[in-house]
């Protein structure tokens, strides 16, 4: 007989630092992390998980805060949505603030990490295009007291992966004191999962704008060129306002690089059109995007 009970972890470890969660798991490499569990018991309720053990992240109190740090924050993978939503981290990081705010219903953001949120990598991950903005990095431990930094899009897009007994420690994340705006659609009222996310973030010492989009496709897209050519109207050193008609542009610029037209068919005919639901999406890429660099700007 076959069932989808949940099934109970063999083991269940609390450490009370990162290098002993690390030993935990090199200790029973069968095991698996959990932090706010709010991804992770999902899927062991649903019966695609089925751990040996599980090695809980909760106490570990140097992950559950931030300090700061040449001019960067570190952020302690531990840290919950509601935490991050909260005025005086919104002040540091505000447009990952504002993604914490719009992670699911509240009993998800006063329990789900920043690190699972990342771990999981799931599409909609709401703190995924902010991160892919800022360009952020992940600070991973391992082993024998190891640390090893990555950039967070190695991690999204597969090109580093974490090794056994390995966890995300901390994010670093440059402290930008400048706008930066997150805006989500989610196809509903209320909370929900995003159809599409975007990032924008001022970056006036190195007169760039950057922006991520966050749901439609399986990791942040980063639409560069538009990015460069946004920031090449900007008057860095003046009032920093564009005409309506340039935020227009910009979100119609980054919707296409993101959701691009069919190639031309193979013996140079026309491209083909797109369907209308990706018509549909694209439309609320641009809108989104129009709207986060005006709100940047404003
Ligand atoms: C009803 C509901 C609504 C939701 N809505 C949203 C939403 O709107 N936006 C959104 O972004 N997310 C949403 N989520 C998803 C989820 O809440 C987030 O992804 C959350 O941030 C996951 O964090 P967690 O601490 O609960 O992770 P867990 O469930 O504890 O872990 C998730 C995965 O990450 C691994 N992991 C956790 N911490 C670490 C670490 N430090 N190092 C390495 N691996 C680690 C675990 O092993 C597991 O594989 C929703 C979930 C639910 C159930």
């Amino acid at each position: 007989m076959t069932t989808h009970a949940p099934q109970a972890a063999h083991t269940v470890t609390l450490p009370g630092s990162l290098d002993e969660a690390v030993a935990a798991l090199a200790a029973m490499p069968a095991a698996v992390p959990v932090a706010g569990g709010t991804d992770l018991m999902a899927a062991v309720n649903s019966g695609l998980l089925r751990p040996a053990g599980l090695v809980g992240l909760g106490r570990i109190s140097e992950i559950r805060g931030w300090q700061y740090q040449d001019g960067h924050a570190l952020l302690g993978a531990g840290l919950t949505h509601a935490r991050m939503g909260r005025p005086d981290f919104a002040a540091l990081i505000p447009a990952l603030a504002a993604a914490a705010r719009a992670a699911g219903p509240p009993q998800i953001r006063n329990a789900g990490t920043l690190g699972g949120n990342i771990a999981s990598a799931a599409p909609t991950g709401d703190a995924l295009p902010v991160l892919a903005a800022l360009e952020a990095s992940l600070i991973i431990a391992g082993p024998g007291g190891g640390r090893r930094e990555i950039p967070v899009g190695h991690l999204l897009t597969g090109y580093e992966m974490l090794g056994p007994g390995e966890l995300i420690g901390y994010v670093r994340v440059p402290l930008l004191h400048a706008p930066q705006t997150f805006l989500k659609a989610t196809g509903r009222t209320g909370p929900g999962r995003a159809t599409a996310s975007v990032a924008v973030v001022l970056d006036p010492a190195r007169r760039g704008v950057r922006c991520a989009v966050g749901a439609v496709a399986p990791m942040p897209l980063r639409p560069l060129d538009a990015e460069r050519w946004v920031a090449s109207l900007i008057d860095w050193d003046g009032e920093r306002t564009l005409a309506p008609e340039a935020c227009t542009a910009f979100g119609e610029y980054v919707a296409a690089a993101c959701i691009p037209d069919p190639a031309p068919a193979l013996d140079g005919g026309e491209p083909g059109t797109l369907p209308p639901a990706a018509l549909h999406l694209r439309r609320t890429v641009a809108t989104l995007a129009r709207r986060a660099l005006g709100r940047a700007l404003a």
